[in-house]
């Protein structure tokens, strides 16, 4: 019998870790489907497919050609669709699905967080907590919080360029993970007092909430979004049994 496929639904250091555990383990094979938004994507173990699957119908041909013998949805807490699209294909053909999601971060007692649902929201708010925001929601979320502009002075860090900023807001190109000194010093360097951040959870950018935490900053915080129903797991040990336990 040829190894095990498993598609790994990726863009997250979680599905990176998957794909590196899977990669050693004699009997199985992996790809990683990546949806090709970052211009240069970290180094992935095993296959890598790139590009979006043309929605529920294209995965659904995807999986029926490929026959995998699980996905798992190691997407982003924020990815709003994709996680959807491989629950109704996977139920479809019955190829067993496992949800690969990060713990939210704890609040802590000294935390001062405010939760808000959307960055629409946030831009509401945002005014009654500080004059300088560092906003951490990444590229796509910039024209909302750019409305803020003048009335706020904002720092915008991503991943990706953020083409045709007005004159005065601030970028930061950067990829995480990211360390507290390193995270207190940009706080710091622009007298950052809110911090505006997805709720994503995950050690390689939990350190901007440290800073924040300690030096009494406001963080606004976005919701995450509902997640399909189905087993789901906390980390790439435990998705690593919950494939060994397939038979
Ligand atoms: P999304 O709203 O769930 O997905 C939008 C579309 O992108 C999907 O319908 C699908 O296109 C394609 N897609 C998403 N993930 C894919 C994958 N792993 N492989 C192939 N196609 C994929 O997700 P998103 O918020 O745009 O995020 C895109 C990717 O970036 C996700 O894989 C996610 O893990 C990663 N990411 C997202 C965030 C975030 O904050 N949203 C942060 C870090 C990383 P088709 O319908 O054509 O198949």
């Amino acid at each position: 019998m040829g190894a095990r496929l498993v598609l790994i639904l990726g863009g997250t250091a979680e599905a990176a870790g998957l794909a590196r555990a899977l990669a050693d383990r004699p009997g199985w094979r992996n790809v990683t489907s990546l949806a090709g938004r970052t211009s240069a994507p970290g180094p992935v173990a095993g296959e890598l497919r790139q590009g979006g699957f043309g929605g529920v119908t294209g995965l659904l041909a995807w999986l029926a050609a490929e026959r995998p013998a699980a996905v798992v949805d190691a997407t982003h807490p924020f990815a709003r669709q994709m996680p959807w699209h491989a629950a109704e294909a996977c139920a479809a053909l019955g190829i067993p699905r496992l949800r690969l999601l990060r713990p939210s971060w704890q609040r802590a007692t000294e935390d001062r967080w405010v939760e808000v649902a959307d960055a629409a929201e946030a831009v509401r708010i945002l005014p009654n907590f500080g004059k300088t925001a560092l906003l951490t929601t990444g590229h796509e979320a910039a024209p909302t919080f750019l409305q803020l502009h003048p009335r706020m002075r904002l720092v915008l860090r991503s991943i990706e360029p953020i083409p045709d900023l007005p004159l005065g807001v601030v970028h930061v190109q950067a990829r995480p993970p990211f360390t507290l000194q390193a995270e207190t010093a940009l706080l710091a360097r622009y007298g950052v007092d809110v911090l505006v951040s997805k709720a994503s959870g995950g050690a390689a950018g939990h350190a901007k909430i440290l800073a924040a935490r300690a030096q009494g900053i406001p963080v606004v915080l976005l919701a995450r979004p509902p997640q399909p129903d189905g087993p789901a797991v906390a980390d790439p040990s435990e998705a690593l049994s919950w494939l060994s336990g397939l038979g």
